[in-house]
C-alpha cells in the first residue's frame, strides 16, 4: 500500500511540471492571471491544481481555499478528479471532487473541484461573484470551445470585482500570447517538455508499403452513411472538390511517378468523404505483425464510428484475438471505469490498440503509445453528447491537430504516425482550427448571455477573444425573436428562460418543452434524441432498395421521417424486451449502436426536463399521448421557421392558411388570455393539422401563458 503511494509520489516528481512548481506558485501568488502552457502529459491538469491545494493548506495551516478547475468534457472532469484523489491517497469527494451535469462527487471538505465549463457557467448564474472561490483554473483553453471563450469574457468582467481571486489558464499549445494579451499582458509560464521524434507515413507511402489496394468498393463502409450526411455533402462539396483536385494535381506531379502503378491507381480511388475501415484494419494488421512493440492509438471521429470499427475488428482473426490484441475504446460517452482501462499495460506480447476521439489529442495521455493512426478527421463541437447538433459531421482537422496527434507517438521512444490521407491533403489543412465561436450558430449562446443577465448580446460578444461577426450575432437574435424566445427588446420570454436551461439547440429544446406541455413527450424524446445523435436508418450502398423499403414500412402513409424514427425506435424497444433487438435491427436496416445511443440520450433529456420542473416523474410516461397529429404539430413548432425540410413535397403549402393558423394560435397564446386548460389549445392544434395544407405548423407564442404553465407544470 505505502510503496504504491511512494511510487505514485515518485511518478509525480518525475513529471516536467514538478521542476516548475515553485515558479508556478510564485507567479500565481503575485498575479491575478497567469497563463501556463506545456506539452500534453507534462502534468498541467493533474499537478498544478494539486500544487495550489498543497501550498495553500501548508501556508495557512488548513485555512480555507477553494479551487475550481474546468474541463471541456465531462469524462475528463471525472477521470482527472479520480486520478488526483488517488495521487493524494484519498477517496474521491474528500478534498478533491468533481461535478458534471447530473452527476457529482463532492463533500464538505472538498477544496479542489473539477467540473465542466458548463457547470461553472451555471454556477455564475446564481453566484455572479463566485463568492468563496479562491482560484479558477480554466484548462485546455487552446481548444477554443464556445463555452470556454464565453467563460473567459465573463471572468474578465468578474476579476475587477474580486481582486483576490486568482485565474490560471492552461494550454497544451504555444499560442499563449493570445490569452495573455487578452488579460492585459498576464505573465506566461511554459513548462518545457521533451518528446521523441515521430516518423510520418502518408497514404501514398502506406499503400506502397502494405500493398493494400483501394477500390471504389473498398471505400464503402460497413455502416451506412446517413441522410444528414448526404444533405450536408452538398454544402461541403466545395471544400471536397478542393481536396479532390489537390489529390489529382498531386497524382500528376513528377514525384508521384516513383510510386507503383497500383499505388497511383489506389490513390485515384481514394474517397475523402469516408473513413475506410478496411484500410484501417490493414494498417493495424501491418503494425501488429511488426516486431517493434508498443501500443497503437487510432484517432477516429466519434463514439459511433469507434464502436462500428471495434465491431469489425473484433471479428478479425488477429485483431480480434484477445491473446494477441487488447482492443479498447476511448470516447466521451463511456463509463469512467471503462475508460480507465486505457491506462493499463497489457501482459506479455499482447498489443494494446486504443480507438479514440480527439479527446486523446490533448486531454488524455496514454503513456505507452508508439504508433498513431490518424484518420485526419474530427467531429467539431461535440464534446458532449448533449450539445451535439444534428448535422454534426466529421471534418478535416487542422495542421496543428495533426501535429498534436503525431506527437502522441513520441512520449516514451521515437514513434511512428500513419496518416490515412495523402501528404498533399495534409498540406491543404488550415493551420489552426477556427474557434467554435466563429463557426457555430450563436443561438444557444445568446440565450445564455441573456439568462446570465449580461446585458446587450452584441455588446457582450464584442468583448470576446475573437469576436464573431456582427451579422451572425444579429441573425441569431432575429431567430430567437421569431421563435419567441426573446421579445422585441431582447428580453428573455418565459419560453426563452426554459430554453436557456436546456443544453440543446433552441429548436430541439422547444420540441422538448412543447412535448412536455402537450403530454406527448415519449415520441418527442425519441425524435429529439434521434436528431441529436444521427439517423439510425442504414442505407448500404449495395442494398439501397431493400433498405429503403424497410424504412418505408415505418413511415407509412405520413411521409414523415420523424414518425418513422419513432416507430422504428419503439419497435426496437419491444424487440429488446424479447432479446431480439439485434435481429430486429438486422431485418430493418437499423443501427443498433445508434438506437442505443438514442435510448440513453432520451433518458438524459428526460432527467433534464425533470430537473427544470417541466415533467413530474417517470410514472406519467405511461400516459403519454401517441396522437400523430399532436406529435407532428410539436415537431413542426420546434422546427419553425426552418420547417420546409419536413413538409411533404407533393402537397403544396398554402401560405395563407398557415398564416391564418398562426394568427389564431397567437391570439390564443396571448398571455392576457386566460386558458384554464390546455385542451383548448390542443383542439386548435388538431384543427390546424387536420388542414392538410398547413402540416401543423404553429409558433409558440411570445410568452408562455402562465395559465398554460400551471395547467401542465403545476
Ligand atoms: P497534462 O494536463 O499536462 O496533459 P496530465 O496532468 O493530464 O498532463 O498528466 C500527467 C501524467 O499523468 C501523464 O503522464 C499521464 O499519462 C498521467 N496520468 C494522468 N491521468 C492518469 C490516470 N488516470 N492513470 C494513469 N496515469 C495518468
Ligand atoms: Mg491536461
Amino acid at each position: 500500500e505505502s510503496s504504491e503511494g511512494q511510487k505514485m509520489q515518485e511518478f509525480r516528481r518525475s513529471l516536467p511540471a514538478y521542476k516548475e512548481k515553485e515558479a508556478l506558485l510564485h507567479a500565481i501568488s503575485r498575479n491575478q492571471v497567469v497563463v501556463v502552457s506545456g506539452e500534453t502529459g507534462c502534468g498541467k491538469t493533474t499537478q498544478l491544481p494539486q500544487y495550489i491545494l498543497e501550498s495553500e493548506t501548508e501556508a495557512s495551516c488548513g485555512a480555507f481555499c477553494s479551487i475550481i478547475c474546468t474541463q471541456p468534457r465531462r469524462i475528463s472532469a471525472m477521470a482527472v478528479a479520480e486520478r488526483v484523489a488517488a495521487e493524494r491517497g484519498e477517496n474521491l469527494g474528500d478534498s478533491v471532487g468533481y461535478k458534471v451535469r447530473l452527476e457529482g462527487m463532492k463533500g464538505r471538505d472538498t477544496r479542489l473541484l473539477f467540473c465542466t465549463t458548463g457547470i461553472l457557467l451555471r454556477r455564475l448564474l446564481v453566484d455572479r461573484n463566485l463568492q468563496g472561490v479562491t482560484h479558477v483554473i480554466v484548462d485546455e483553453i487552446h481548444e477554443r470551445g464556445m463555452n470556454e471563450d464565453f467563460l473567459l469574457i465573463v471572468l474578465k468582467d468578474l476579476l475587477p470585482r474580486r481582486p483576490e481571486l486568482r485565474l490560471v489558464l492552461m494550454s497544451a499549445t504555444l499560442n499563449a500570447e493570445l490569452f495573455s494579451s487578452y488579460f492585459g499582458g498576464a505573465p506566461m509560464i511554459h513548462i518545457p517538455g521533451f518528446t521523441y521524434p515521430v516518423r510520418s507515413h502518408f497514404l501514398e507511402n502506406i499503400l506502397e508499403t502494405i500493398g493494400y489496394r483501394l477500390t471504389p468498393y473498398n471505400q464503402i463502409d460497413n455502416y451506412g452513411q446517413d441522410k444528414m450526411w448526404k444533405m450536408q455533402k452538398q454544402a461541403l462539396r466545395k471544400r471536397k472538390t478542393q481536396i479532390a483536385s489537390a489529390v489529382e494535381d498531386a497524382l500528376d506531379a513528377a514525384d508521384f511517378k516513383k510510386y507503383s502503378p497500383r499505388t497511383r491507381e489506389s490513390l485515384s480511388c481514394w474517397n475523402p468523404d469516408s473513413i475506410g475501415f478496411n484500410l484501417i484494419e490493414h494498417v493495424l494488421c501491418h503494425i501488429c505483425q511488426r516486431e517493434r512493440p508498443g501500443a497503437i492509438l487510432v484517432f477516429m471521429t466519434g463514439w459511433d464510428d469507434i464502436n462500428a470499427l471495434k465491431d469489425q475488428l473484433e471479428a478479425h482473426p488477429l485483431l480480434g484475438d484477445p491473446s494477441r490484441v487488447l482492443l479498447l475504446a476511448c470516447h466521451g460517452s463511456m463509463a469512467s471505469s471503462e475508460q480507465k482501462l486505457i491506462f493499463n499495460k497489457p501482459e506479455g506480447a499482447v498489443r494494446k490498440i486504443v480507438l479514440a476521439t480527439n479527446m486523446a489529442e490533448t486531454s488524455i495521455t496514454i503513456n505507452d503509445v508508439v504508433f498513431v493512426v490518424d484518420c485526419g478527421k474530427a467531429k467539431e463541437t461535440s464534446y458532449d453528447a448533449l450539445n451535439n447538433t444534428p448535422c454534426l459531421l466529421p471534418t478535416w482537422i487542422s495542421q496543428a491537430a495533426a501535429r498534436q496527434r503525431r506527437g502522441r507517438a513520441g512520449r516514451v521512444q521515437p514513434g511512428e504516425c500513419y496518416h490515412l490521407y495523402p501528404r498533399c491533403v495534409h498540406d491543404a489543412f488550415s493551420d489552426y482550427q477556427l474557434p467554435e465561436l466563429l463557426r457555430t450558430p450563436l443561438q444557444s449562446l445568446c440565450l445564455q448571455i441573456k439568462s446570465l443577465k449580461l446585458g446587450s448580446i452584441s455588446e457582450f460578444l464584442s468583448k470576446a477573444l475573437q469576436p464573431p461577426e456582427l451579422l451572425s450575432v444579429q441573425n441569431a437574435i432575429e431567430y430567437l425573436k421569431i421563435i419567441g424566445a426573446l421579445d422585441e427588446d431582447e428580453n428573455l420570454t418565459m419560453l426563452g428562460k426554459n430554453l436557456s436551461m436546456l443544453p440543446v439547440e433552441p429548436k430541439l429544446g422547444k420540441m422538448l418543452i412543447l412535448g412536455s406541455i402537450f403530454n406527448c413527450l415519449g415520441p418527442i424524446l425519441t425524435v429529439v434524441a434521434g436528431l441529436s445523435v444521427r439517423d439510425p436508418f442504414l442505407m448500404p450502398f449495395d442494398k439501397k432498395d431493400l433498405a429503403e423499403s424497410a424504412k418505408a414500412q415505418f413511415s407509412a402513409r405520413e411521409f414523415s421521417d420523424h414518425l418513422a424514427l419513432v416507430r422504428a425506435f419503439e419497435g426496437w424497444k419491444e424487440a429488446e424486451k424479447e432479446q431480439s433487438g439485434y435481429e430486429y435491427c438486422w431485418r430493418n436496416f437499423l443501427s443498433a449502436q445508434t438506437l442505443k445511443a438514442i435510448d440513453s440520450l432520451r433518458k438524459q433529456f428526460f432527467h433534464l426536463l425533470k430537473d427544470i420542473g417541466l415533467v413530474d416523474d417517470i410514472e406519467s410516461c405511461n400516459q403519454w399521448s401517441h396522437d400523430q397529429h399532436l406529435i407532428r404539430a410539436v415537431i413542426c413548432a420546434g422546427l419553425f421557421p426552418g420547417i420546409c425540410s419536413i413538409v411533404n413535397k407533393e402537397k403544396s403549402v398554402s401560405l395563407k392558411t398557415m398564416e391564418d393558423g398562426l394568427v389564431l394560435l397567437h391570439s390564443l397564446l396571448d398571455p392576457k388570455l386566460d386558458i384554464s386548460s390546455h385542451d383548448d389549445l390542443l383542439s386548435v392544434v388538431r384543427f390546424l393539422v387536420s388542414q392538410d395544407q398547413c402540416e401543423g405548423r404553429f409558433v409558440f407564442g411570445r410568452q408562455m401563458p402562465t395559465s398554460l404553465q400551471k395547467a401542465k407544470i403545476g
